[in-house]
């Protein structure tokens, strides 16, 4: 595989914010080195449900993850299996979540929290962080710099094809804060500059990059119904690939098909929805 794409997944992050709070996102979109869609989740808005959906590009009612409460090793093909089936090589900075959908349930803290195992049907390179204890006044994350920064190492050290890099921050924050609020502002312009010097890194060393997030949130940092506010994101592209027009509302499912043509591996039967990049 000659290929290389990593998905960016900020979880939590409603289209409004992306829209008025990423600057450096939105300059890159004005100087057309990226481009913008709205990216509507699917039902339920969770995020288990929707990690899910993004990796395996089959609805919550197909896999079977009904909510945050419901995780276990997923049975359909993913993004990640299919990348190993076309010989290349993976790689996950994220919630543990990913590491029990994708390759082995339940998180082992001690087995789990990092591997490298390059014979893996699916994920070859994983750095986890499982948030346990998180809550209300207690977030439980990592710096975003720092799993940019890992990420970018994993790239380094292992030639990674595909890198997934997922973060809840923006998520806690919503939870706890809400949107209308200068908490909120800062939170999102953090995450923009500490990503922003990144991406050029990362285009740079061959790779197309997607940000986007799971879902949305609504004024009152609640998701995981039928609400715009809670449905939808952005979601950015940076690659040379054509895509739809402005305007254009991306499906969830047509994530893990989208990244896996860009990376020239084969798109498994149970992914129905069509690639929105050629
Ligand atoms: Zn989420």
């Amino acid at each position: 595989m000659q290929n290389k794409l990593l998905l960016i997944i900020l979880d939590g992050v409603p289209h409004r914010n992306f829209r008025r709070l990423f600057g450096n996102l939105e300059g890159w979109v004005q100087s057309v080195e990226a481009r913008v869609w709205t990216h509507r989740a699917v039902l339920p808005s969770i995020s288990a449900s929707c990690y899910a959906s993004i990796h395996t590009g089959v609805s919550p009612q197909v896999h079977g993850c009904t909510g945050n409460g419901n995780v276990f090793r997923l049975g359909h093909p993913d993004i990640f299996s299919q990348v190993r089936a076309a010989n290349g090589v993976t790689g996950a900075v994220s919630h543990s979540f990913w590491s029990e959908f994708f390759n082995r349930h339940p998180f082992d803290y001690v087995r789990d929290i990092e591997y490298d195992e390059p014979d893996s049907d699916t994920i070859n390179h994983g750095r986890f962080h499982s948030m346990t204890g998180y809550g209300h006044d207690n977030q439980m994350t990592p710096s975003d710099v720092d799993l940019f920064a890992t990420l970018t190492n994993l790239c380094l050290r292992f030639g990674l094809n595909y890198g997934l890099l997922h973060t809840c921050t923006l998520d806690s924050m919503g939870h706890r804060f809400f949107h209308d609020c200068s908490q909120m502002d800062h939170a999102c312009a953090v995450m923009d500059e500490m990503l922003a010097p990144f991406i050029p890194k990362w285009r740079a060393a061959g790779y197309e990059v997607i940000v986007t997030a799971d879902h949305g949130q609504d004024a009152r940092g609640h998701h995981g119904g039928h609400d715009p506010l809670q449905q939808e994101s952005a979601l950015y592209y940076f690659g040379p690939a054509d895509g739809p027009p402005e305007g254009t509302v991306i499906d969830q499912l047509q994530i893990a098909p989208t990244v896996l043509s860009r990376l020239g591996a084969p798109i498994p039967e149970t992914m129905k929805a069509t690639p929105f990049l050629t």
